[in-house]
């Protein structure tokens, strides 16, 4: 690759991170962002259309021919920054906590590169900027929108910083690499009355004691050991004081699942579980299911391609090889259930680094953002 260009790239991209990351927007409501990177593709002559309101596709390179898909997120969190960046957020409740920030600048960098050597584009390039993957979702919108087609989309990537990661190099992971997360609530009814006569009443703390302790069994005796699943308790809420007898207790949680095809199976025997240990203790049970982003799945074939690629364009040192997959999500997955595609995991820690995505303090070595741009640019010219 031309390192010159590189050079030019570099403080360019990252003072359109720093742009970016002070004015963080939320979900699908992402337009002065849209804006932002629509300016900067006008800039570089760049063609562009909008999808589902706030989502950006470009495209570069040949018309005609079989695409290959880059993807970058362009939303934040509802956090309150608490770092002391001189380009830290200035709105309250609002972060790019989870490096999307970073994620949009790399792919303008890639897009900034990749204009400038379009006649050696061996096929069309779509440059996916999409909202809302922090939720409720934008890339499901976003394929139901078109932008796999005209030029079809035959292979994609998408970059997330990884704050396991040093700065420099991109970590890759093939197979089942990110989970399905499915929220969950349960509501037990039963029959309140005095804490001395429990045999007067049904009592839903008993039963819900019961049940957060039974459907671990969902985990331990009926998923195959070797594939991870995560049954969590995030709340539980009931009763009204000592000598009182809860009629009512509510409990919500999240089950995480690897494996794409066990999903279903999965929350209907929770369902049964809950039903089932609810009925023993004469409650009656409502449980409800909200499925999420189904598990991210990178092609195992197309990833090691990937693999050579950044070997060669960056240094063998660049590419890690992640050991196991992560129970995170990532709406990504959508498009990974379509084409072959896979995550470049961008190594984001320096000498600096406090602490990873999602807390208030985490920041990022912007060093890292060449980095993943290059990777971006490389799987273009190059796959
Ligand atoms: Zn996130
Ligand atoms: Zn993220």
């Amino acid at each position: 690759m031309d390192e010159t260009l590189w050079q030019e790239i570099e403080p360019w991209m990252v003072n359109i991170r720093r742009q970016i990351h002070q004015f963080p927007e939320l979900g699908l409501e992402t337009p002065n962002t849209a804006k932002l990177v629509e300016n900067i593709l006008d800039q570089l002559g760049i063609r562009h259309n909008r999808l589902i309101g706030t989502g950006v596709v470009a495209h570069v390179g040949p018309q005609q021919g079989q695409a290959i898909l880059l993807r970058a997120d362009m939303d934040g969190l509802p956090i309150t920054e608490q770092t002391d960046l001189p380009f830290r957020s200035q709105i309250p409740k609002r972060m790019h906590a989870c490096g999307h920030d970073a994620h949009t600048a790399m792919l303008l960098g890639a897009a900034f590169y990749l204009s400038h050597i379009q006649n050696s584009l061996p096929h069309p390039v779509t440059l996916m900027f999409q909202p809302g993957e922090e939720g409720p979702g934008g890339a499901l919108p976003m394929i139901e929108a078109g932008v796999l087609d005209n030029p079809r989309v035959t292979r994609a990537v998408m970059t997330h910083v990884d704050s396991e990661l040093p700065w420099g190099t991109i970590g890759l992971c093939g197979g089942p690499a990110m989970a399905s997360p499915n929220d969950f609530t349960i509501t037990l009814r039963g029959q309140g009355g005095h804490g001395a006569h429990p045999d007067k009443t049904i009592d839903t703390i008993v039963a819900a004691s019961a049940v957060v302790q039974g459907v671990q069994t969902l985990v331990s005796r009926e998923q195959d050991p070797t594939e991870p699943l995560v049954v969590t308790f995030g709340t539980i809420h009931g009763g009204y004081r000592e000598n009182v007898i809860a009629d009512e207790v509510q409990l919500t949680g999240t089950i995480r699942i690897l494996s794409p095809g066990v999903v279903e199976h999965v929350l209907e025997r929770f369902a049964q579980f809950v039903e089932g240990i609810a009925h023993a203790y004469r409650v009656q049970a409502e449980v409800k299911t909200v499925r999420g982003y189904p598990p991210l799945v990178a092609d195992p074939h197309f990833t090691r391609e990937v693999d050579t690629v950044l070997r060669r364009e960056l240094g063998s040192d660049a590419v890690v090889q992640l050991p196991r997959p992560s129970m995170g999500a990532e709406d990504f997955a959508y498009i990974a259930a379509r084409v072959p595609a896979t995550n470049l995991h961008v190594g984001v820690v320096g000498p600096e680094f406090v602490t990873g995505i999602h807390s208030p303090r985490f920041t990022l070595d912007e060093r890292a953002l060449v980095t993943g741009s290059k990777a971006y640019a490389a799987v273009a010219l190059y796959l």
